[in-house]
């Protein structure tokens, strides 16, 4: 077959104009295919034929340059034996990071992508989510008469139209996979079209199934597997899309079923309670835990509770699972969902609603790669195994030279932030810098109203770790109803604790719920990610009045004992304790 390589111009035009271009690379004449186009969102085959036919161009490939003299050695290597120092298997938040600075390292680097730019976050997750969020909670919040109200606002009957809010999060999901692909080609970086598979570690074939016009074979030093994760569906479900399904389905807001249940209280499924309530839905989680919200610190869990469950019309079955769903028809057959108890496997109870969200968490994409043609075997649940360093690891539990897998794919955190991270990590260690990356200093926040966010250990764990290692440990806790912003916002409810050694002052975890949690923890990570301990920052100052006093408060109201004197604290360094403005 012959070999397929892309080329971008633009890229070729910045990377000549650096100062620091020193070595043009001699590389053999070759056949390229480059895609320009903008891929539709979601694409059927058609739509995907139709946007393939668009971009496909053949054209030249002559020369590439570096931008960075310290590549060039790479580079040069890539020139003479590869076709790219780096090829991304999968275009979504983890391979577009990953690209971006693999590129500023001044490696030469392609994406390959089977389905859309972006991938789950841009175009089935985060930020159509987000958008649904943002319509629905300013709905709610319109909606609350007495909180309007209490600021002096008087609200007329508000009202919404369903499809303009579906409408919201389409557009915003097409313009951010828009500005993403910019965003690649501005940057030089190659996307190829078409779903990948290894032939080896350095060797990739790609296509798209029918379309023997499309695809084609590349070589790469190193090679990142970044392909993802889709919904997971447990057995005995059928999703027909309409009145059974997932969030992929649900994000296009089709239609407001009156009453939906919702299968699984973690965060995807918790967000979308918010969204259905706020448009007037009645929503009944499903959960096989013996609490809601299971993943959540349990102070934080309780509280959670009552701001976003109690006061809204939603219940709850825990304990359950749903072993059997049956699916209904649009105002005329209800849905059945048969509940068997976790514990027992006895069924309990049979509930009959307008809708079934699944929300079970999500299984990793790894269909097609051809794994095995480079001796790697996924996990129990399939996800691909890696090494701290990102690395993949073979069958045999040793590193398989230059393969390396990140984001949800491999299931260490599955997060679109821990992916991009994951991904610049993967970079640093192919590039012979060591990296490691933290996984206990990546924040994960919930969207609802009001956010929820955590970086860390819970309680629960910090006091087994205290137990175990004989530290000393420290709750520090602080409430919303303290924060002037936050009570100039009417938005009081709402707490933040922090665990720490009291011996030491590290950080071992953070919880916040209330108003802009999602923006407040990154504080608390830094610090973590950073090594810095609560003496260290607790000097910082913090505008007044804003939430981030929250934090400041908190870690203020933290008390630390070490053995020997603070003479060595960052807080004797800094000198005197500055007051803070009232
Ligand atoms: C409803 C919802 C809301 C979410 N909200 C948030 C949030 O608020 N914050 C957050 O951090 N995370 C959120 N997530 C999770 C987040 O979307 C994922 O963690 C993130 O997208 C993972 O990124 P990734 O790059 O690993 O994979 P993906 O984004 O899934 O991208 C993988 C890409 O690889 C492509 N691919 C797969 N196989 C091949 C192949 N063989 N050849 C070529 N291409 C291939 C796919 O088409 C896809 O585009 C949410 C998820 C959902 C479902």
């Amino acid at each position: 077959m012959a070999s397929f390589t892309a080329h971008s111009t633009k890229a070729q035009a910045s990377l000549a104009s650096s100062q620091q271009a020193k070595l043009v690379s001699a590389r053999p004449q070759r056949s390229t295919v480059r895609c320009n186009a903008s891929l539709p969102v979601s694409l059927d085959s058609r739509q995907l034929n139709q946007a393939v036919n668009r971009c496909i161009r053949v054209s030249r490939h002559v020369a590439t340059r570096s931008s960075r003299g310290q590549r060039c050695a790479v580079v040069a290597m890539a020139g003479a034996k590869y076709d790219y120092d780096l090829v991304i298997i999968g275009c979504g938040v983890g391979g577009h990071g990953a690209a971006l600075h693999a590129v500023e390292q001044g490696m030469k680097v392609a994406v390959i992508e089977g389905h859309d730019i972006g991938g789950t976050c841009v175009n089935r997750g985060c930020v159509p989510s987000k958008a649904l969020l943002a319509a629905s909670g300013r709905i709610r919040d319109m909606k609350n008469e007495m909180h309007m109200k209490s600021m002096g606002i008087q609200v007329g009957s508000v009202s919404f139209d369903r499809a303009g809010v579906a409408a919201h999060a389409t557009q915003l999901a097409s313009a951010i996979q828009g500005n993403l692909k910019r965003s690649l080609e501005a940057l030089g970086v190659d996307i190829l079209i078409g779903q990948a598979k290894f032939v080896d570690n350095h060797t990739i074939k790609y296509g798209l199934p029918g379309r023997v016009d499309v695809g084609g074979q590349v070589t790469a030093k190193d090679v990142i597997i970044a392909t993802g994760s889709v919904p997971f569906v447990p057995p005995g479900i059928p999703i027909d899309g309409k009145t059974v399904f997932t969030s992929d389905h649900a994000l296009k807001l089709e239609w407001l079923p009156n009453w939906v249940a919702i299968i699984g209280s973690g965060y995807i499924g918790l967000e979308f309670s918010d969204v259905y309530t706020a448009l007037g839905c009645e929503v009944t989680f499903i959960e096989a835990m013996d609490k809601i919200m299971p993943g959540f610190d349990t102070e934080i869990a309780r509280m959670a509770e009552r701001l976003l469950i109690k006061g809204r019309p939603i219940d709850y079955h825990t304990g359950v699972i749903a072993t059997k769903v049956t699916p209904g028809v649009p105002g005329v057959k209800p849905v059945e969902i048969e509940l068997t108890d976790f514990k027992t496997k006895k069924v309990v109870d049979t509930l009959e609603v307008d809708a079934c969200m699944v929300a079970t968490g999500r299984a990793p994409y790894t269909n097609g790669l051809n794994l095995g043609s480079i001796g790697v075997e996924t996990d129990r649940r399939g996800f691909v195994p890696v090494s701290e360093k990102m690395e993949v690891l073979g069958s045999d539990g040793k590193v398989v030279p230059n393969v390396y897998c990140i984001g949800d794919a491999n299931g260490k955190y599955m997060l679109a932030h821990a992916a991009s991270a994951q991904g610049i990590s993967a970079v640093e260690n192919m590039l012979g810098r060591p990296n490691v990356l933290n996984h206990l200093s990546i924040p994960a926040a919930c969207f609802t109203h009001p956010e929820v966010s955590f970086v860390g250990v819970t309680q629960e764990k910090a006091e087994e770790m205290a137990k175990e290692q004989g530290f000393p440990l420290g709750v520090a806790k602080t409430s919303f109803k303290a924060n002037s912003k936050a009570l100039a916002e009417k938005e009081g409810e709402g707490m933040a604790k922090m665990l720490y050694r009291k011996d030491t002052g590290e950080i071992l975890g953070v919880h916040i719920i209330g108003l802009h949690a999602a923006d407040l923890i990154h504080e608390a990570s830094n610090a973590i990610a950073t090594k810095q301990t609560v003496q260290d920052i607790k000097f910082a100052v913090h505008a007044h009045p804003t939430l981030s006093e929250v934090l400041d408060e908190l870690i203020k109201s933290a008390h630390v004992n070490p053995p020997s004197s603070s003479s060595n604290s960052s807080a004797a360094k800094a000198g005197a304790k500055q007051p803070v403005a009232a």
